[in-house]
């Protein structure tokens, strides 16, 4: 059901995008197997919500722009790929491994792209009210495919608008879907004791995601989703203006930086966005998971608390 789910969000996507020719292109690479047009007819998206073409196309003018280009070309090869998703089993969403072999995905273009960072920095009286009109902005958001998938709220950040160290995850899973709020599950325990590691607080830190709405079934967002939705991210980080972010997993990373590397290769060293320098490391989830990379994530974090001139706290004897 999850998967028909999903065939339903892109196919809802593409009619909205005005794309209605899916089914009669001859390129093998689109065409549907046997049986799904019928499948396709008889599913039905979770709690869709409905957008006018008129307004699709208000949307399309309004500002996503030059990413959302990218994105509608991407959306015929994201349903396609969908399909052969469909086939095999979903991925874990954080899996590093997985996304280096992920390897049909274009090369997304880096938050860089998004537009010229403002020369200004706001006031740090000003950023609170700020994000707020970047919220108010993504409103009841329907530019991708995640809209219709399923999702109870939209997960847009947490935390000090004027932090210094910004942590960016991939999207949000059950217990951020059901609460609005980014990393309060199990990997968000694990990233509070990573905070709390570093001698800060959750509350000095901001947190934000890829993507902010729930994949179905966490799994990995796809092209179209985190490059139509990691405008808002640009817009965030621009607001912050942290010193240094830092891009818990592959995702993160790869939609952050516009790279297509394996997460090894850019672990270990500093890379840049928006004008804050980018440290890539695990995502909890996945340090969760194979709790052996917890010493190489710390090592990760001990250059970040180096960087930024931060001392562990004095554990008690
Ligand atoms: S993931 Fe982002 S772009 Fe997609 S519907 Fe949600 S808020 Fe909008």
């Amino acid at each position: 059901m999850v998967v028909e789910q999903q065939l339903r969000a892109y196919v809802d996507y593409l009619r909205d995008m005005g794309i209605y020719d899916l089914y009669r292109r001859e390129d093998p690479k689109v065409m549907l197997p046997e049986g799904l047009k019928e499948r396709l007819a008889v599913a039905r998206p979770a709690a869709p919500v409905v957008r006018s073409a008129a307004a699709t196309q208000a949307v399309a003018a309004q500002g996503v722009g030059a990413r959302t280009s990218v994105a509608a070309s991407a959306a015929a090869a994201g349903a396609a790929r969908m399909v052969s998703v469909a086939r095999e089993a979903v991925p874990t969403a954080v899996d590093p491994e997985w996304r280096e072999v992920e390897s049909s995905m274009p090369k997304p273009p880096s938050l860089d792209a998004v537009g010229v960072v403002p020369v200004e920095r706001l006031a740090a009286g000003e950023r609170a009210v700020a994000l707020q009109a970047v919220r108010e902005d993504i409103g009841e958001c329907t530019r991708c495919p995640l809209a219709y998938a399923g999702r109870r709220n939209i997960v847009f950040g947490d935390g000090d608008p004027n932090a210094r160290l910004m942590f960016v995850g991939e999207g949000p899973g059950a217990d951020e879907d059901e609460t609005g709020v980014p990393f309060v599950g199990k990997a968000g325990q694990l990233l509070n004791n990573m905070i709390t590691a570093m001698g800060l607080k959750r509350e000095e830190v901001y947190i934000a995601n890829i993507v902010k709405c729930r994949p179905p079934a966490n799994r990995v967002p796809e092209f179209v989703e985190a490059t139509t939705c990691s405008q808002f991210l640009a817009r965030q980080i621009d607001v912050v203006r942290p010193e240094v972010i830092v891009a818990l997993g592959a995702t993160a990373a790869t939609y952050l930086l516009g790279v297509k590397q394996p997460l090894a290769s850019l672990r270990g060293q500093w890379h840049s966005v928006r004008g804050a320098k980018v440290a890539v490391t695990y995502h909890p989830a996945f340090l969760l998971r194979d709790p052996r990379q917890k010493g190489e994530a710390w090592k990760d974090l001990q250059r970040v608390m180096v960087e930024m001139g931060l001392s562990a706290p004095r554990r008690a004897t």
